[in-house]
């Protein structure tokens, strides 16, 4: 298939002789013969180091090395035991360029990172880890109008600070330590998205440097294939995303809340998943749905309803918008704050998270299609959870808006025409929840998932929430979109030099 790629092919690293093969005619290479495997590790020789670290200017970081196990270590504890053999701190394209190539030489497995937070472990592996980032930072573009380029390492706080200066904002989640890279790649959700649609949507252009060793660009003007990939295909399947350029939005005054119920529970997620569901697109909100721990049930503590989120200026109220739940808030346990500075408010609504053992699922609804009885049924399975040292919530991320003016074959993010994204958690704890509590609580969370799916026609997942436990995720992440994202993998990484546990494999 044609690409269309537009390549600049600047900082190209090396000749046709040097870069030409793919993973398969890599390991032929004479570098190759070094990368024996010993007893798991990956074991170059030293000078195959030496050489790295001469290419990187970012620098390499071997284990014995002080940090290496924070820099190594990724959000979700349970893929913390796998160790990189080495840390290639990436500071330019150029950087990048020369870890693809040592790599190919020395057949070594790689991973590429930027903020971490993969829920499944995308970003860790026993060879190199590509870290990203120290390619960091956001500048506006002179004389484009609000388009602001992001490095391709950066964290999503660092975009927010920008953002904050220059009195701009984007569709962007609540967590300042996400990497911008995997949060755009995989579509972006976040309160503004009903106003502004994903933050996948917003993205105008990307560089990346690809599996042949070539730093190309993409962007809405050359309309490529691997430009509509770059918007949901899901971070490290195409290349090394080295920066994104994004549109932005003005940072208008919000109003922000978080309330709670504390009676009638399952008739108060009935009433907010279908009431809510014809809000304007001014507003933004997600419903949890809290199951204590193990100490919090000890000390009696309720299953909670409440809903966090943000209005802009609006011409509708929140009471209206609310219409009958906004009677039964429990106020003492409720914040409002109305037209708060745009990222003063965000900093109400910001999550900040701590690394920990996770596994979530998720799925699309359509609010006619939540009945009574499904809505029953997620209380009995709260119930019956085996609880354990975390709190766990099942979750309704309100979708719909503007997302839905965006047809699913336009970008590569397909779940369009849905109004909730549903996730449940299992969340725990090493050594304070034993392995057999833990296994119990997969258990729970699968037959909790699939019976609510089933009840609620819910179909597809979230590929920025990926789950090693879905048995069909390419359907799941992709959809109709799958074949199409699966040419572009054979357009531009034919031997599937970037590879994990969930990567699209070419056509
Ligand atoms: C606490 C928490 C809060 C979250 N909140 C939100 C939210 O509000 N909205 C939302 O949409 N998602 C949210 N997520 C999910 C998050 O967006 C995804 O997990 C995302 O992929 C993480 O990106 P990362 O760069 O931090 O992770 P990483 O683990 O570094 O990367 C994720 C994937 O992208 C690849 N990748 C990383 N950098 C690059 C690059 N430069 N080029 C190409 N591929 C790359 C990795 O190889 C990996 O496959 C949250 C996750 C957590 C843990």
């Amino acid at each position: 298939m044609a690409l269309g790629l537009h390549s600049s092919r600047r900082n190209f690293l090396v000749g046709a002789g040097g870069f030409a093969g793919a993973a398969a005619a890599a390991r032929l290479m004479p570098g190759a013969a070094f990368a024996a495997e010993a007893g798991g590790a990956y074991c170059p020789p030293p000078s195959a180091w030496s050489d790295l670290a001469k290419a990187v200017k970012g620098g390499v970081l071997r284990p014995e090395d002080p940090f290496f196990a924070d820099v190594c270590r990724p959000n979700n504890l349970r893929y913390g035991a796998t160790l990189p053999a080495g840390i290639a701190r990436c500071a330019s394209p150029a950087d990048v360029q020369a870890c693809i190539q040592w790599v190919k030489q020395q057949a070594m497995p790689f991973a590429v990172r930027s903020g971490g937070h993969s829920y499944a472990g995308f970003s860790t592996t026993p060879g190199l880890l590509i870290d990203m980032t120290r390619m960091t930072g956001a500048k506006p573009l002179p004389g484009k109008d609000g388009l602001v380029e992001v490095q391709g390492g950066t964290l999503n706080s660092a975009v927010y600070k920008q953002m904050e200066r220059l009195g701009r904002t984007i569709t962007h989640g609540r967590c300042d330590t996400v990497g911008a890279a995997g949060f755009l790649l995989g579509g972006g959700i976040g309160f503004n998205m009903r106003k502004y649609g994903m933050a996948s949507d917003l993205l105008h252009a990307t560089e990346l440097v690809t599996a042949d060793g070539s730093h190309v660009k993409v962007d809405a003007g050359t309309d490529s294939a691997l430009y509509w990939a770059c918007r949901g295909g899901g971070g490290g399947n195409f290349g090394i995303n080295t920066s994104f350029t994004l549109e932005t939005r003005p940072a208008e005054a919000v109003t922000v809340f978080n309330l709670t119920w504390s009676k009638d529970l399952p008739k108060v997620l009935k009433l907010l998943l279908t009431e809510l569901a014809t809000a304007p697109d001014d507003f933004g909100s997600k419903i949890n749905v809290t199951i204590p721990s193990r100490q919090e049930q000890c000390d009696k503590a309720p299953v909670r309803v409440s809903i966090l989120g943000q209005l802009h200026k609006s011409k509708v109220t929140l009471k209206e918008i609310f219409k009958s739940t906004w009677e039964w808030i429990d106020w003492s346990k409720s914040e409002l704050l109305e037209d708060v500075p745009y990222w003063a408010a965000q900093d109400f609504l910001v999550e900040t998270t701590f690394p920990y053992y996770y596994q979530e699922k998720s799925s699309y609804m359509k609010a006619a299609d939540i009945g009574d009885e499904a809505i029953a049924a997620m209380f009995d399975w709260a119930a019956k959870m085996p609880a354990t040292s975390m709190p766990v919530a099942f979750k309704f991320f309100q979708v719909g808006g503007a997302i839905n003016r965006v047809g699913p074959a336009e970008t590569a993010y397909v779940h369009r025409g849905y109004d909730w994204l549903f996730t449940v958690e299992a969340n725990w704890w090493r050594p304070t929840d034993s392995a057999l509590l833990i296994e119990q609580a997969l258990e729970w969370q699968q037959r909790f998932y699939d019976d609510v799916n089933r009840r609620t026609k819910a179909t597809g997942a979230f590929q920025n929430f990926p789950d090693p436990a879905l048995a069909d995720w390419q359907r799941a992440y992709y959809g109709e979109n799958l074949a199409k994202l699966a040419e572009v993998k054979k357009a531009v990484d034919p031997t599937m030099l970037f590879t994990f546990a969930q990567a699209i494999r070419p056509a």
